[in-house]
């Protein structure tokens, strides 16, 4: 509201908040232990596979969401599912035009994490789940679907009008889409849905819809609209 960039409001927080220090960090793949908080990682997945990537960042790397910032509650989200899976800090850098932000946090351990990283685009190449990412999957998708619904879905309201008795009635019903240009990650969510039982259908070659009303009612329990 007040036009003050992220940086800004970043390093006023570090202030009252200090930085986590690195001992703080710990990587559950290289201490073979289970993960802090399942849900936090599996959420974070899904926001990875749909908008997230890992870059180089000097002799460590960076994992990078892109936020759209109409949703604070997401930006939110990904925060904490960043810190909440490796204790590392977390800081949000803003593009000139300010209508995506990127939450990013930096860790060699990001690769052991996501070890879906490799160069290019990510529908340029195969995107498969470790086995035991599918294993953590599986024990409960639902984190999954909503990080993936976060990142590149979204829940609208579509509207019809039915003649009833000679008046004109507007009846509205929700819909959920997913859109990933990548035949790997539109399977991931797929997969996701299956284990939950929640009907689905490709309505284009890029997207996925979710309309059956007890299916949209199903994700209404754990996804709802962006906020
Ligand atoms: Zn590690």
């Amino acid at each position: 509201m007040l036009g003050v960039g992220y940086n800004s409001t970043y390093r006023w927080q570090q202030r009252l908040q200090p930085r986590h220090r690195s001992d703080t960090i710990r990587c559950f793949r290289c201490d073979d232990i289970p993960p802090p908080d399942v849900e936090a990682y599996v959420y974070l997945l899904g926001q990875y596979l749909g908008d997230g990537h890992i870059r180089r960042n000097g002799r460590s790397h960076s994992l990078g969401i892109c936020c759209c910032t109409d949703y604070v509650g997401v930006m939110a989200e990904v925060e904490w599912s960043l810190r909440a899976t490796l204790g590392a800090s977390v800081c949000y850098r803003s593009r000139a035009d300010a209508a995506c932000v990127t939450v990013e946090s930096t860790s060699r351990h990001w690769l052991c994490l996501f070890p879906q990283h490799g160069p290019g685009m990510k529908h340029t190449r195969k995107i498969e789940l470790a086995e035991w990412q599918r294993d953590l999957v599986a024990t409960d998708p639902r984190p999954l679907i909503r990080g993936l619904i976060h990142s590149d879905g979204c829940r609208i309201t579509n509207w019809t009008e039915r003649r009833v008795g000679g008046t004109v009635k507007r009846y509205t019903y929700p819909r959920y889409f997913f859109s990933n240009v990548s035949d790997d990650i539109r399977g991931i969510f797929t997969d996701a849905l299956d284990l939950l039982g929640i009907a689905w259908k490709q309505n284009r070659w890029n997207s996925i819809s979710v309309a059956r009303r007890d299916s949209v009612a199903a994700l209404d329990d754990f996804v709802g609209p962006k906020y």
